[in-house]
C-alpha cells in the first residue's frame, strides 16, 4: 500500500474491516465451503454456454441463486440472471457483483472437467465459470457469518460478454434493465485476472465488416476493369501505415478476409473484417474516422486506376462490434480494492482491459474487474485450466469479498 493511501480514511475503513470479527467469520466460511465451491464450479462448467446460447446455464444459475436465498431472482429479457440480497438501507441503491455466463466455445465442444490434483481442466472453467462459482460462495459465506449489509447486493450473471456477444447482456442491463438507475457501483469477477490487478479502465473497440463490391468479370476478357480486391488490399496496406499512439494504447488490425469465386474471375465482392481498439474514447473515435476515410479513399483510388465502364467499386461498412472505452475515476471503489489487495500482502496495480465493466465505466458508474480467486491459464482455448488449491484460492476470493464488504457497509447480526 502506498503512503498516501494508507493514511487515507478509505484505507482505515478497509483496515478496520479486515481486522474485524465479521471479516474473520466470512473468510472462515469461504474456507469451510471451498469444496462445495469447487463442486459447483465443475457442475456449472459442464453445462455448455456457447455464444448466444447461454439459456441452460442461466436456468441452472437462477436455481442456485434461489437456493442461496436471494430475492427477486429472475432471468431478464435478454437472458441475464439477477437476484437481490437485501440490505437494511431501504433498497434504493444497489452494489452489483457480476460474472458472465457465456464462454467462447461453440456448441458441441467437450466441456467435461478433468481433475488433476488441484487443477481443473475444461473449456470455460476459468473464464468465466469460476466467477459464477465464486459469487455463490460469497453469498453462502455472508449468510454463514450472519452478515447484514446496508446496501442491497445485486447479483448479475450476464450473457454475451465474449466476442460477438459484444457485451449485450451488460448493455441491456444498463439501458433497459429494471436496475439500470440503481447501481451505485459494479464489481465484476472475471479472469484469470492476477490477484493484485484492479481493472479500472475499459478498452474500447469498434469492429467492422467492410464489403467491397464491383462489377466482376472474366479475368482475361474483362481485364482492366476495377477490382474490389485491389481496393480491399489498398485498405489493408493503408491501415498498416497508420501511426497509432502507444499511450493511450491504440491498435488496428485487419483480421478476416474473404471473397472471390474462382481463380479466373475478377471478384464482384470482397469482405474484410477490422478490429479497432483504444484505451481512450477520443483516440478510438479518431481511429474510427481515419478508418472510414481510408476505406473511401481506397475505393476512389481503384475507380481512378482502372475502367469503371462496367461499374464502380463501392464499400459498405457494417458495425459488428462496439464496446465503449471508459475509466473509473479514483474513489471509494478503487481505494477499497487497493486496500483489500494490500491487506493480503499483494502489490496492487491498475489495468485496462475489455470486460463487462466497460459499459458501466462509459456511463460514469464506478466499476472494476477483479480476480475470482486462484490462478488459471489458457483461457479461450480447449486447454483452459484453473488451480483450486484451497489456501491461495480463498486468499484471492477474499480480495473481492473485502471490497464488497467495504462498499456495502457491513455490520454483524449481533452488533
Ligand atoms: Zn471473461
Amino acid at each position: 500500500m502506498t503512503d498516501d493511501l494508507s493514511s487515507s480514511p478509505n484505507a482505515r475503513i478497509v483496515q478496520e474491516i479486515v481486522e474485524s470479527e465479521i471479516h474473520a467469520a466470512v473468510v472462515a466460511a469461504l474456507d469451510r465451503d471451498h469444496d462445495r465451491m469447487v463442486s459447483e464450479l465443475i457442475a456449472l462448467t459442464e453445462i455448455p454456454a456457447p455464444p448466444f446460447a447461454e439459456e441452460a446455464r442461466a436456468r441452472a444459475y437462477r436455481d442456485m441463486l434461489v437456493q442461496a436465498g436471494l430475492k427477486e431472482v429472475e432471468i431478464d429479457a435478454i437472458g441475464n440472471v439477477t437476484g437481490i440480497r437485501p440490505g437494511s438501507g431501504g433498497g434504493q441503491k444497489v452494489i452489483a457483483i457480476s460474472a458472465h455466463l457465456d464462454t467462447v466455445f461453440p456448441a458441441g465442444t467437450n466441456v467435461t472437467v478433468r481433475r488433476d490434483g488441484d487443477r481443473l481442466h475444461a473449456p470455460g472453467v476459468g473464464d468465466n465459470t469460476r466467477g459464477l462459482a465464486t459469487i455463490l460462495a460469497y453469498l453462502r459465506a455472508l449468510d454463514a457469518a450472519g452478515v447484514h449489509t446496508r446496501s442491497d447486493i445485486l447479483v448479475l450473471a450476464t450473457v454475451g460478454e465474449e466476442g460477438e456477444g459484444d457485451l449485450r447482456g451488460m448493455r441491456h442491463f444498463f439501458s433497459a434493465g429494471k436496475y439500470r438507475d440503481r447501481v451505485e457501483a459494479l464489481i465484476c469477477l472475471d479472469g484469470p485476472t492476477p490477484a493484485g490487478t484492479i481493472v479500472c479502465g475499459g478498452t474500447g473497440s469498434k469492429r467492422y465488416k467492410a464489403t467491397f463490391r464491383g462489377p466482376g468479370g472474366h479475368s482475361f476478357a474483362d481485364f482492366g476493369i476495377v477490382n474490389p480486391m485491389f481496393a480491399a488490399a489498398k485498405t489493408i496496406t493503408e491501415l498498416g501505415r497508420m501511426a497509432l499512439p502507444s499511450d493511450p494504447k491504440t491498435t488496428c488490425n485487419p483480421t478476416v478476409i474473404g471473397g472471390g469465386t474462382s481463380v479466373n474471375a475478377i471478384p464482384s465482392e470482397v469482405t474484410l473484417q477490422v478490429d479497432l481498439r483504444s484505451n481512450s474514447a477520443s483516440a478510438l473515435s479518431e481511429l474510427d474516422a481515419a478508418f472510414k476515410t481510408i476505406v473511401q479513399a481506397s475505393c476512389h483510388s481503384e475507380n481512378a486506376s482502372r475502367s469503371t465502364a462496367k461499374g464502380e467499386i463501392t464499400a459498405q461498412l457494417e458495425l459488428i462490434g462496439d464496446r465503449p472505452a471508459g475509466e473509473t475515476a479514483p474513489g471509494d471503489l478503487i481505494d477499497y480494492a487497493r486496500g483489500a489487495i494490500a491487506a493480503f500482502g499483494e502489490i496492487s496495480s491498475l489495468g485496462t482491459f475489455s470486460t463487462d465493466a466497460n459499459i458501466a465505466m462509459s456511463l460514469g458508474v464506478p466499476a472494476i474487474t477483479l480476480t475470482w480467486g486462484g490462478t488459471g491459464g489458457n483461457a479461450h482455448t480447449v486447454e483452459e485450466w484453473v488451480d483450486v488449491e484451497r489456501t491461495s484460492s480463498v486468499r484471492g476470493m477474499t480480495i473481492g469479498m473485502t471490497t464488497l464488504l467495504a462498499m456495502t457497509a457491513v455490520r454483524r447480526e449481533s452488533a
